[in-house]
């Protein structure tokens, strides 16, 4: 534990420098090393192949410092991680009311895939759990998508063809959400249009760099720390932080927010994002995934940094840290 505050302000604001953040990213990456436990995704052969043994962190501070340990570069599929992300798009594009009308926030407790919808309006729950997302992505357009995500990422992102061929292959129960969508009235496009999307975007490529990146956008009020440039407003930035506090880990979201305290969502292919609002944006990558559906060690070192740092959002300002459990 410390007492110092993790944040990239330069020095003549705080006493801080960059040393002590990257001696904690290091340091909270060997222990999750040490982990064993979870299951790689394996509902398609790509991701099967992952390995197991790569472990990433990167940390993006809101003055635009970046900070990396272990396997912060290798690339995986963004998969679910993207949500949030498309999910400012269009929010930004249409304006929240909008949304609001066919995606709903209200977490729903419930896996990924579930089929939850509202009983009355049959609007997916939220734009965290498949239902929502696949509604969110049939309201922008596939460039929409790329650009926006190439923007909160400071840098053009690819499509991993393989892994997009295969989700087109098997991703069926996707496309019965969708239909579902299209009859409560809530589809924004036909739903091979949707899914597709859908798919397209969950096939991006990424590192760890690259999500913390986007997630210190969000922590920037919608700014992109590395290249200055404004993706979404505060406003957009800050409803999107929030419903990914309620919603970003699937069915573990409430333990995630009561025990981490930080807006954060997962996916499937290991990644996990974390925001500090005002702060920074962290990634995490490692591929095994625990019952949830949520990176093991990802887990273990977004864990450790809030309760070593004192990042709970719902802290004491005066009692920061927490005693180890
Ligand atoms: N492409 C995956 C699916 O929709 C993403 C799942 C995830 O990361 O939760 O099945």
């Amino acid at each position: 534990m410390t007492d110092e505050k993790l944040s990239d302000e330069p020095q003549g604001k705080t006493d801080l420098k960059g040393e002590p953040i990257l001696e904690a990213l290091r340091e909270v990456l060997a222990e999750a090393r040490e982990l064993d436990g979870g299951e790689v995704a394996s509902y398609i052969p790509q991701l099967s192949s992952a390995d197991p043994s790569q472990v990433g962190l990167a940390l993006v501070g809101v003055y635009g410092r970046t900070f990396e340990a272990g396997d912060s570069r290798v690339p995986f599929t963004i998969q679910s991680v993207s949500k949030p992300f498309v999910y400012a798009l269009a929010l930004e594009k249409l304006g929240i009311e909008s949304v609001m009308e066919r995606v709903g926030v209200e977490p729903s407790g419930e896996p990924f895939n579930a089929i939850s919808l509202d009983a009355d309006s049959g609007r997916p729950m939220n734009p965290m759990i498949n239902a929502g997302a696949i509604v969110v992505a049939s309201l922008v357009s596939d460039d929409e998508i790329l650009e926006g995500l190439g923007a909160f990422a400071g840098h053009p992102l690819e499509v991993d063809d393989a892994v997009l061929q295969s989700e087109l292959e098997t991703g069926h129960r996707n496309r019965a959400l969708a239909h579902l969508a299209l009859a409560a009235g809530v589809l924004g496009s036909t739903v091979d249009e949707a899914t597709e999307r859908y798919f397209r975007q969950c096939s991006l490529i990424v590192t760890a760099l690259d999500v913390a990146t986007m997630a210190a956008t969000l922590a920037n009020a919608g700014r992109n720390p590395l290249t200055d440039e404004q993706v979404v407003s505060e406003t957009v930035a800050r409803w999107t932080c929030a419903v990914m506090a309620s919603c970003g880990m699937y069915d573990a979201s409430g333990d995630w927010l009561a025990r981490v305290g930080l807006p954060a969502k997962s996916g499937v292919g290991g990644g996990i994002v974390a925001v500090d609002p005002g702060v920074f944006g962290v990634g995490t990558f490692s591929a095994p995934l625990d019952a949830q559906g949520n990176s093991v060690r990802g887990r273990a070192m977004l864990t450790s940094l809030s309760r070593s740092y004192g990042l709970h959002a719902f802290a004491h300002p005066t009692v920061k840290f927490q005693p180890p459990e």
